[in-house]
């Protein structure tokens, strides 16, 4: 069949680093997305790189994460150089700030099970006047915090942009306001058909957010999706007092301080609260009491994409060998790997090996 090596549908973090990735290692990508109308993620996140307690429990998840992390300063560098847009990456380390006792314990709990599952990661406690010290204008409320040296933040809008144009830089296409409504399998290849336009591809990777959940069984996969949504609360633009990357508050380069995200079931309505940002706001102004005086500009919801048990889909559909699909809910976290391993893997054929871990039979048989 003619037409293009790779046909990614989506164009939000998981397909923008995907098809970056497969187009560095040579494939002919085309990038096709839904648009400003779909539920966008990518364009409401909170940018950080989080890896403090990620896959406790699913050492496995916590092991991909890990490496992910660690893949960072080469993907940032690389693309970076590859496209000149600086995309805000910050390597400062994450503190997860602790208001009470049983927080605290929370934490102690997190780092001694992480431990134990063999998590390659430096966690440490850091007390009420350690964290002064780093901190000054620190809350009387702040018992202390859980510091990982790994953590870092990242702007989620110039990560997407350079990615997209990193893509065509490497000689793929990037075709925004391109809904795709129908996957068509052929014995050596696939037609994916929008509004009477069809592009024709080689192999196929569904990296469309929720709206996976419609074309996967097209090619006899599952992504079963739901929303989640995320509220983020942002400041008028402060002098740089916080630069580290933490659990409900950042300031981004501009100056910006984003306090975030709830977490809320509110089906498709990706809407704002004002109860959710007066609930955002009350924290970070108990971590800083100088956030009192800050204006608050913007308040906006956004959705997450999450499986069932909070793990991420890498797929190669059996009915229609060739057709991938990819979904998580830290496409900031696990851009690096997309765009280093999973994209030149299905650009040669294959998902990378420890990503067959996270294929979705795992939502339909027990273990
Ligand atoms: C409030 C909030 C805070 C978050 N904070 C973090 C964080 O700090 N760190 C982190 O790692 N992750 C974070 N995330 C998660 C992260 O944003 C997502 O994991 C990531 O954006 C998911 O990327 P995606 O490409 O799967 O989905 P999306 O970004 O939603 O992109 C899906 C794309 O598919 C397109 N599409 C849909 N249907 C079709 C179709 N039929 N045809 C063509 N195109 C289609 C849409 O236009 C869209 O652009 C956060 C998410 C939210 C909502």
């Amino acid at each position: 069949m003619s037409g293009h090596d790779l046909i990614v549908i989506g164009g939000g973090l998981i397909g923008s680093a995907i098809g970056w990735g497969a187009a560095r290692a040579g494939a002919d990508v085309t990038l096709l997305d839904e648009g400003d109308v779909a539920f966008r993620a990518a364009r409401g996140n909170f940018g950080l790189i989080w890896l403090q307690g990620k896959g406790v429990g699913t050492p496995r998840y916590m092991h991909w994460s890990l490496r992910a992390a660690r893949m960072w300063p080469r993907f940032a560098s690389t693309l970076q150089a590859q496209t000149g847009i600086d995309i805000g990456w910050r390597p400062s380390g994450g503190l997860h700030f602790c208001l009470s006792e049983a927080e605290l314990q929370g934490r102690r709990d997190m780092i001694a099970r992480t431990r134990a599952a063999g998590g390659d990661i430096d966690i440490e406690m850091l007390d009420r006047s350690a964290l002064a010290e780093m901190l000054p204008g620190l809350g009387p409320d702040v018992l202390g915090a859980s510091f990982s040296p790994l953590d870092s933040h990242v702007s989620p809008l110039y990560l997407l942009r350079a990615l997209q144009k990193g893509l065509q830089l490497a000689g793929g296409s990037y075709r925004p306001n391109f809904r795709i409504d129908e996957i068509i399998c052929r014995p050596n290849g696939f037609i994916v058909l929008s509004e009477g336009r069809r592009i024709e591809g080689r192999r196929l990777v569904i990296a469309a957010g929720l709206g996976a959940a419609k074309l996967a069984p097209q090619v006899g996969l599952s992504m079963p999706v739901a929303p989640e949504r995320g509220q983020i609360v942002v400041t008028e633009r402060l002098k740089p007092f916080f630069p580290y990357a933490g659990n409900c508050l950042r300031q981004s380069a501009e100056g910006s301080v984003l306090l975030g995200s709830s977490h809320e079931e509110a089906g498709f309505d990706d809407g704002t609260d004002v109860r959710a940002g007066a609930k955002l706001s009350h924290l970070a102004v108990r971590i800083f009491p100088r956030l009192a005086e800050a204006s608050v500009v913007r308040l906006w919801g956004s959705l997450r994409v999450m499986t069932p048990d909070g793990l991420p889909i890498y797929e190669e559909s059996q009915r229609c060998p060739g057709a991938f699909a990819a979904t998580c809910h830290s496409g900031v976290t696990l851009a690096s790997i997309h765009a280093l391993e999973v994209g030149p893997g299905i650009a040669a054929g294959a998902l990378p090996a420890e990503a067959g871990f996270f294929c979705s039979t795992r939502l339909t048989q027990p273990a």
